[in-house]
Parts: structure tokens; sequence; C-alpha cells
């Protein structure tokens, strides 16, 4: 039986009963395909810092280091809000994606038929949206130097740097043409290069990529055309690749057009680590109640099958079996509308399982 190691990090607020339910979503593909993930638990967040004093500690990163992929659910709460930041909850997953050198973070945003409705956009619009944008996140304006604020003449001036490398580049943009290789071949590359030269050199360098994926449909945008785009016609795009700060700004937007933060997936993936993880945060307002929404992680497991372990076919059988569970119109509370039948997270999770047939 094939086996694989994976790293457990349920984190704060929601975050344990969610990772509970891609557990065992997880138990099920096991089952099902024949394989077995060794699992094992670290402590993140604000649970580490009540533990080791620490959100990172340094047995939690060698154990994300010695296994082939990390789920994590979600950290922060109210409890440690008024610690100061660089001692805060967040700190922990700043410095695991840094640690593992997670440089392509991976946003799908898809339109889930059943949930139509909750697009802030028009049907029509927003019909067969199926997007994934791939953000450059370890370099760019977030991280270059000089950065601050300083002393010019008398008055403040505040300066920060957008820099890339050709190899930074380069990376994340390759990770992007594979990805949409496996996907519907087509590759929308976003920068502002009328404007910026770092954006000038951005594109040179998809270019120059482009000539190793030519069966993929190649356009470029302009980062304020492609935040028209994204609402004019979301259903076009199929992968989009771009850096840092843009791909911030996109990937939220491109969240939004698809309707809830219960039910969006995140990836950060880099050359020899990945991890997994819902977009939303702790929830620390319904933590405990058993309300939660595990779709967002649970799907967060599938991207984890499909890219870490490239059991595209169990990743496909998750996504089918959520989606057949909301058509059966099981919902949590916040994604419950009128005429659906309003569960808590054991109940989806139990649907969910259910609806995964072999
Ligand atoms: P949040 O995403 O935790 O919650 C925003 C709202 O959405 C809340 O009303 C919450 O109840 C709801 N919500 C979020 N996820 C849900 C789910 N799965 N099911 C049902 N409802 C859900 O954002 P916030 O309130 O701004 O932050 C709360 C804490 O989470 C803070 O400490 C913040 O720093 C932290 N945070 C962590 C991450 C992360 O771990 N990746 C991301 C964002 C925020």
């Amino acid at each position: 039986m094939q086996k694989f190691k994976i790293t457990v990090l349920r984190g704060d607020g929601i975050g344990p009963e969610i990772v509970e339910s891609a557990l065992r979503v997880l138990g099920r593909v096991e089952d099902l395909f024949g394989v077995r993930f060794e699992r094992e638990e670290g402590l993140i967040g604000g649970a580490a810092i009540d533990e080791t004093g620490d959100p990172l500690p340094e047995d939690t990163l060698s154990k994300c280091k010695d296994s082939q992929a990390v789920l994590l659910g979600a950290v922060g709460g109210y409890k440690w809000d008024d610690l100061p930041t660089d001692k805060r909850p967040e700190k922990g997953l700043l410095r695991i994606r840094k640690e593992l050198d997670l440089y392509a973070n991976l946003r799908p945003a898809k339109v889930w038929e059943p949930l139509i409705h909750s697009s802030p956009l028009r049907e029509e619009v927003v019909k067969g949206t199926d997007m994934l944008v791939v953000r450059e996140l370890t370099s760019g304006i977030y991280y270059g130097e000089p950065r601050g604020i300083f002393e010019e003449d008398g008055k403040r001036v505040g300066i920060n740097t957008m820099r890339y490398t050709e190899d930074e580049i380069r990376r994340v943009v390759r990770k992007a043409f594979e990805i949409a290789g496996k996907r519907r071949k087509k590759l929308t590359s976003v920068d502002k290069s009328n404007v910026l030269e770092v954006s000038a050199l951005w594109k040179e360098v998809v270019e120059e990529v482009s000539k190793d994926f030519p069966d993929i449909e190649l356009e470029h945008l302009y980062v304020d055309n492609c935040a028209m785009q994204i609402v004019r016609r979301p259903n076009t795009f199929d992968v989009v690749v771009t850096g840092n700060i843009f791909g911030d700004i996109l990937s939220d937007e491109a969240g939004v057009v698809v309707g809830s933060l219960g039910m969006l997936p995140s990836a950060s993936v880099g050359e020899k680590y990945a991890l997994y993880e819902p977009v939303h945060g702790s929830a620390p307002d319904i933590a405990g109640k058993g309300v939660a929404n595990p779709i967002a992680t649970v799907l967060s497991l599938a991207m984890m099958l499909k890219y870490s372990f490239g059991m595209d076919e169990a990743a496909e059988l998750v996504e089918e079996a959520i989606d057949k569970t909301l058509a059966q119109g099981y919902r949590t509370p916040d994604i419950y509308s009128e005429g659906t039948k309003k569960v808590g997270t054991s109940e989806i999770t139990d649907k969910i399982i259910e609806n995964m047939e072999g």
C-alpha cells in the first residue's frame, strides 16, 4: 500500500473543528483509494504560544520539513489580540511560509451552481466561473528594500520598493504554466508594464517561459484592466499569474465574485514543501459552536491530493461530493438561504462523506 506523510496544524478558533472534518474526508479517501496518510500533529498560532511561548515552535517546523504536505486550519483569536505584533499568532503563519519557501500562492475561485445566488454579480455573468489566481508570495513590494518612513527636508516620506529578480519571476510563472497545462490551458499574466520597469521585466520573462509551453494560450493584461474584466467576464479566465501585491488584491476580488468566505481554499507551494489552508481566519465568534463551514478546508485537502500527491481523481471525487451535498440542500449557517436545510459542521461532513462513492 502506498504511504504518504503529512503534518496537521489545527491552530485556533474553528481550526480544530474544520481540520477534523477534512481528516474524516481524508479517511474516506484512504479507504476508497487504498493509500495511507501518516499524520503528525503540530502546534501553531495561539495554541502554540500558550504551550511554548512561540507561535511557530521549532518542533512544528521540523515536523513540517519532514513531511510531504502540511494541512492547516487557522490561527488567531481575541485572547492573543493584545500581544505585540511580532509575538502574535499570525506571525507563525508568515514565518512558516517564509521558512518553507512557499513562493506560489494558489487561490481557486469557482462558482458552485447551488450557491450561484450568493454572488454579487448577475447569474449569467458569473455562471461557469472556475479560475485560479497564482500569486507570487515571497518577494515583490511586500519585501523589497529600501522600505520605511524617513525624513527629507523636515517632511516625512514613506518608501516601499517593488523588486523582482528574473529567477523569482521565472519560478512562479513556470509553476503557473504547469498548472494551466493540467486545467483548460489558458494563462493570463497580469502586470503594469505600461508604467513599471519591474512589470516590463515580468512580461519579458513570461514571454521567455511561454516558449516551453506552446500549447498554453497566453494573454497579458494590465492589472487595472484585469480588475475590471474579473467582474465583467469572470468565466473567461482559467489561470491568472501575477506578483505579490496585484495577486493579493485580485485573489480577494475573484473570491468575492464567486461567493462565500467559507468556501474558499488555498495552497502555498514551493520547490520542496506545500501548505494547504482555507482563506478565512479562525472565526473566534463561532468557535466551539459546531456551526463552522468546513468546506474551504475540505477543498484545501482536495488541492493537497491533487498538487502534492497527484491524486487528481480523488480530488475530483471530493469536489463532486461537495457539489452533490450542496445540490441536496445542506448548508451551514453562513451559506444558508430560505428553503435549504441548515446543518452543523459534523452533519455536513457526514453528508460529504456519504456522497463520496467509489
Ligand atoms: P475570519 O475569516 O476569521 O472571520 C470573518 C467572518 O467570517 C466572521 O464572522 C466568521 O464567523 C466568518 N467565517 C469565517 N470562516 C468561516 C467558516 N468557515 N464558517 C462560517 N463562518 C466563517 O476573519 P476575522 O474575524 O477578521 O479574523 C479572526 C481571527 O483570524 C483574527 O485573529 C485574524 O488575525 C485571524 N486570521 C487568520 C487567518 C489565517 O489563519 N489564515 C486569516 C485571516 C484572519
